[in-house]
């Protein structure tokens, strides 16, 4: 599976499907690619409804068919545009389109419902994607039960965990990979990933991607 980093939150997962989480595109100031660009999706989920989250999320999935999975409230309104939508919440697992998706709480807040992060299961590989979120110590059942390979952590502070906190996320999680995001979008969350690499030290690998780049599991 490829792990692909469009920069803030956003990442595409190429594995048997295609997977665009949090697809946040046309004003990330680090995004390498317009929506345009997506030929190929088969789902799209968002982890809240804030904009550099749900970004570009119903233009690709009207372009491409894909379907949206959010939480039930936010489904609702891709479902009134006309989108084909899957609603869940916090805790439920559902398959679609052959992957499973488990939602997670997240501690943040929203417009719409309630923010949440998720854990996408594909190919045999499980990636946590934690939205945007403070550091919570229920991390430690997210490990226990669904065991993680790899966490995509939020790290640039102010509206979300900062280096601090992703360090003992992932002494909770205990991950083989982690891969550090939204940071250095914006003047307001920069911080240095390379500072997380060196306090994870040898509790997980940290995978530090330039917007455009991507990671091979
Ligand atoms: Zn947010």
């Amino acid at each position: 599976m490829e792990i692909i980093y469009y920069g803030h939150a956003a990442f595409l997962l190429k594995g048997s499907k295609i997977v665009f989480i949090d697809p946040y595109l046309t004003d990330n100031p680090s995004s390498t690619i317009s929506p345009q660009d997506i030929h190929e999706c088969d789902v799209v989920i968002v982890t809240h409804d804030h904009g550099d989250h749900l970004g570009d999320a119903f233009d690709i999935c009207k372009n491409t068919g894909a379907i949206f999975v959010s939480q039930h409230e936010l489904a609702c309104i891709a479902q009134e545009k006309g989108l084909k939508a899957e609603g869940m919440n916090i805790g439920g697992t559902i398959p679609v389109n052959g992957i499973d998706i488990h939602m997670t709480h997240a501690l943040h807040t929203t417009e719409t419902g309630h923010p949440t992060g998720v854990i996408v299961t594909m190919d045999d590989h499980s990636i946590y994607h934690a939205g945007d979120t403070g550091l919570f110590s229920d991390m430690k059942l997210i490990s226990e039960m669904y065991h993680p390979e790899v966490s995509l952590l939020p790290i640039g502070d102010r509206y979300t965990m900062g280096i601090t906190e992703a360090v003992k996320a992932v002494e909770f999680l205990n991950p083989t990979y982690v891969i550090p995001m939204h940071y250095g979008t914006f003047p307001l969350i920069e911080t240095n990933p390379e500072e997380l690499k060196k306090r994870v030290g040898e509790m997980a690998k940290v995978v530090i991607l330039k917007p455009g780049e991507k990671f091979e599991l």
